[in-house]
């Protein structure tokens, strides 16, 4: 830390120039390069010395960025893409700049009053009481992992001591973030329930399975993962018969709608959710459909106290900021230290409105029902699930794997599009995830048309 340079002004000046004519122009897809082939062009950059803000920023510009893909690109269509809006990128600067902390309301409490707000909206378009809240995190590995860590607190509250083991019920569809959290990171066991032939948990199924295991294993039970919107097919699954068992079992609900939740935005969407605003905790992402830049997820509870009881840190050094008992964002995740990671997101609602939230994810349900439309309309290609949102997997008739990579490598070479292959029922096919509201019926038609 110095005080600022003319030195500093002439680089600040060259870096937000580069910022600004990105968020004009349309971006390339830009090309993943190799350690070696990075090493030839960007070379050693760290020194004694240091190279300098000229140099250090034309080596961005020229090699390091354009090695990095275009999440933002209206035919990158792999993953779950990410399409911030210009507002909530250039806001991402100013938080930079500011570098609020935002893990306490003593220190940054005007940043946890917006961000607040901001949850609220997503609270609303849940169906969750007034009471319920949380916090935004890094992303939803994060933010399934805290709700979970804060159901096992709870079921451990109340039964007063702990089974021979923790289970938790998903589906084969489950985020892997979900399955991985609860063995690895919490040691307990992930029991697999079998979901109907379009990949979703019903309360029935989930019903049978819990009925057929052995007595001890069904004690150990605190919490159920109900997925609204899987990330590989976009399906959203019975929230309403998933409540019903939790509700008779006394589970935990955790909805996982870190792809799919933005959708509750979109009225035509919005019957697919039901039961949704019986979830005990509930996360989204708005770095993915929600126009938000990385990395940004919002946790909420129905009972933030639950979340609060399981992740509120101790410490003399810390009874400044626990002892009011105010909204500190650090005590509802695994989290201490926080960038206030919300404030991109909220500063775009407020400027744009809810509104154009809603319109913009029915456009992108609009775009993804005519892509669908097109591969039933094309005799080379075969839908595979009927989507649910805007996640379309379908299949190539008579490509196997190797057809499937090189066709993709392809598409990137020649800077047409991003799209990769994934697995259905164990069969390579591929996938189309469409998040950006500039992604246009007819960028997928070139795509399709592209397999022939
Ligand atoms: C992406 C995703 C996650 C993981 O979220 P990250 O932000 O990548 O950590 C969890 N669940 C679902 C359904 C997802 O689509």
């Amino acid at each position: 830390m110095h005080t600022y340079t003319e030195e500093d002004d002439r680089i600040a000046r060259a870096v937000i120039e580069y910022c600004l004519d990105r968020l004009k122009m349309d971006v390339p897809l830009d090309t993943p390069r190799s350690a070696e082939q990075l090493a030839d062009q960007a070379g050693e950059t760290i020194t004694p010395k240091g190279i300098g803000g000229d140099q250090a920023l034309q080596l961005w510009a020229n090699a390091i960025g354009p090695a990095c893909l275009s999440v933002d690109h209206r035919r990158y269509l792999s993953f779950i893409p990410s399409a911030p809006t210009k507002a909530s990128s250039y806001f991402d600067m100013l938080v930079a700049a500011s570098n609020v902390y935002g893990g306490s309301w003593l220190e940054g409490s005007g940043a946890v009053y917006v961000e607040n707000q901001a949850l609220r909206w997503i609270a609303d378009l849940a169906g969750l009481p007034a009471e319920a809240g949380g916090a935004f995190v890094q992303g939803g590995t994060v933010g399934n992992l805290s709700a979970l860590v804060a159901a096992r607190e709870y079921a451990l509250y109340r039964r007063g001591s702990r089974p021979a083991r923790w289970a938790v019920c998903v589906t084969e569809e489950s985020h892997s973030s979900v399955k991985q959290s609860v063995k690895v990171v919490m040691d307990a066991d992930v029991l697999e329930v079998p979901a109907d032939e379009r990949g979703r948990m019903t309360g029935p199924a989930l019903r049978a399975a819990v009925e057929q295991l052995a007595p001890e294993t069904r004690d150990g039970i605190f919490a159920v993962v109900a997925t609204a919107g899987t990330t590989n097919l976009g399906i959203v699954d019975d929230l309403e018969g998933v409540a019903d068992v939790a509700s008779d079992y006394g589970w935990w609900l955790h909805v996982d709608g870190a792809y799919g939740g933005a959708a509750l935005a979109a009225p035509s969407a919005r019957p697919l959710f039901r039961g949704i605003e019986r979830a005990d905790s509930f996360i989204v992402d708005p770095h993915k459909w929600l126009f938000a830049p990385f990395d940004c997820c919002a946790l909420l509870y129905r009972d933030p106290v639950l979340g609060r009881a399981a992740h509120t840190q101790r410490a003399g050094y810390l009874d400044a900021v626990n002892v009011n008992s105010e909204w500190n964002p650090s005590d509802f995740a695994v989290q201490l230290t926080r960038r206030a990671r919300g404030l991109p997101f909220w500063f775009s609602l407020a400027v744009y409105g809810t509104d154009a939230y809603r319109d913009a994810v029915e456009r992108t349900l609009t775009v993804a029902r005519e892509g669908a439309e097109l591969i039933r309309a094309s005799e080379h290609v075969r839908l595979l699930v009927e989507p649910d949102l805007s996640v379309l997997v379908f299949e190539r008739i008579g490509w196997d794997a190797a057809d499937y990579a090189r066709w993709s490598a392809q598409l990137l070479a020649e800077q047409l599009a991003f799209v990769t292959p994934t697995r259905h029922q164990n069969k390579v096919c591929t996938r189309f995830a469409i998040v950006n509201p500039l992604t246009s019926a007819d960028d997928l038609r070139l795509i399709i048309e592209s397999m022939r």
